[in-house]
């Protein structure tokens, strides 16, 4: 009988609808240890000059700090947030408020960790490795799909790979989920990352670590999807719905597992530096012998939406740069345990995965 069953964490409190961002403040107050400890909004800089600027409840000494996400989050990036944030203040913060889409509702989740963790972060990359609570910290997205926002990770580029950052700590303390927040969202971006959460209903329940608690989670979020992606929903409809898909995904992976073109894309982006919405979508389109059903419904999905997938990302690419992807994608061990079995080895080699990269 098996006995080592996972105790995770979830997040605690959630608010949900259209328009609750203007309840940041009276959630935050409760929270402030004095005056003196600041909130630190982290904030997508696609934000800056817009009304939601000023809908953020800043008082006291608190700080709002600006972060692009044109590149995604690195362990360099979260040791020069928190070196600042230290040197600026002589108490720890009250909070870390992480505002924008997986970007930055990785990096609230790294910077609350490491402020109360001793090191750099890249040392704690890999699973259950944090030894101290981190600070209270509140995701809110402003695009659907990811799951970022009830994870136990916070995926990050590292030195030498690309890895989460997966313990206890790592959950957020409150999410605050407003669908109006992501009506700014360009098609193609709400496409990508919506398909994440559509790739990890897939992996999921396709999964050989499936079980019926991520499979309740992971049907809803994949009904979710083909409401939101295949039928015809009035716009305020679509977007809570996709917030919810999202959840819904994160959830079920939480107990189980991402699969075959998770590990394929995590090689693309740490080669490449290809976003993980689309790089997910440019590895999955090639997954047919995997994944027949889940890739038919995404061709259906992409049409009906007019989305074009860039083509030859890998033409260029020298044979070490193969290698490259193929062994961080390789290292990814549960990963392909979940989509193969524990004999993935046997189906899976580095000849096949480099079929797979060429074709992108
Ligand atoms: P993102 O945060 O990288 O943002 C994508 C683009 O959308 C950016 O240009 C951003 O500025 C823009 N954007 C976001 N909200 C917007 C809005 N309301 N209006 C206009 N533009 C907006 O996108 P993502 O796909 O949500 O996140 C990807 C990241 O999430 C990756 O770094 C990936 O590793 C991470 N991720 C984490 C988890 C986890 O469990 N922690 C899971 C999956 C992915
Ligand atoms: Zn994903």
């Amino acid at each position: 009988l098996k006995t080592n069953y996972k105790n995770f964490p979830m997040v605690p409190r959630v608010i949900f609808g259209a328009g609750c961002f203007g309840q940041l403040g009276e959630i935050l107050m409760p929270k402030r240890i004095n005056s003196e400890a600041p909130f630190i909004f982290l904030v997508d800089d696609v934000f800056e000059g817009t009304g939601l600027i000023s809908r953020i409840p800043l008082i006291f000494n608190d700080q709002l700090i600006f972060i692009s996400a044109d590149e995604e989050p690195k362990t360099d990036q979260v040791d020069a947030l928190v070196h600042k944030i230290k040197s600026d203040y002589d108490d720890l913060p009250s909070g870390i408020i992480g505002i924008g889409g997986g970007t930055l509702l990785d990096l609230a989740k790294a910077v609350a960790i490491m402020l109360t963790n001793k090191g750099n972060s890249y040392q704690y990359q890999g699973w259950d490795l944090v030894k101290k609570p981190s600070i209270y910290h509140v995701g809110i997205p402003t695009i659907s799909g990811t799951g970022a926002e009830v994870s136990r990770t916070t995926v990050l580029l590292g030195p030498e790979k690309k890895l989460g950052i997966n313990s206890d700590y790592t959950t957020f303390d409150q999410v605050l989920m407003d669908p109006d927040l992501t009506k700014g969202v360009p098609k193609e971006q709400w496409f990508y990352t919506g398909m994440d959460c559509f790739i990890h209903c897939i992996e999921s329940l396709n999964g050989t670590f499936l079980n019926a608690f991520s499979q309740s989670y992971g049907e809803k979020a994949l009904e979710l999807c083909k409401e939101v992606y295949l039928e015809d929903l009035q716009e305020d409809e679509a977007r809570n719905k996709l917030m919810m898909a999202s959840w819904h995904g994160g959830m079920s992976i939480a107990y189980s597992q991402v699969g075959v073109a998770h590990a394929m894309s995590y090689g693309l982006s740490y080669l490449l530096g290809v976003r993980h919405g689309i790089g997910n979508c440019l590895v999955f389109q090639h997954l047919k012998e995997f994944y027949p059903e889940g890739v038919e419904l995404f061709n259906e999905m992409k049409e009906k939406h007019n989305i074009l997938l860039p083509k030859g990302i890998c033409k260029e690419l020298t044979n070490d740069d193969f290698e490259i992807m193929i062994n961080v994608a390789l290292s990814l061990v549960p990963l392909w345990e979940n989509a193969l079995g524990k004999e993935w080895r046997t189906i899976v080699t580095p000849e096949k995965l480099k079929s797979i990269y060429q074709k992108i």
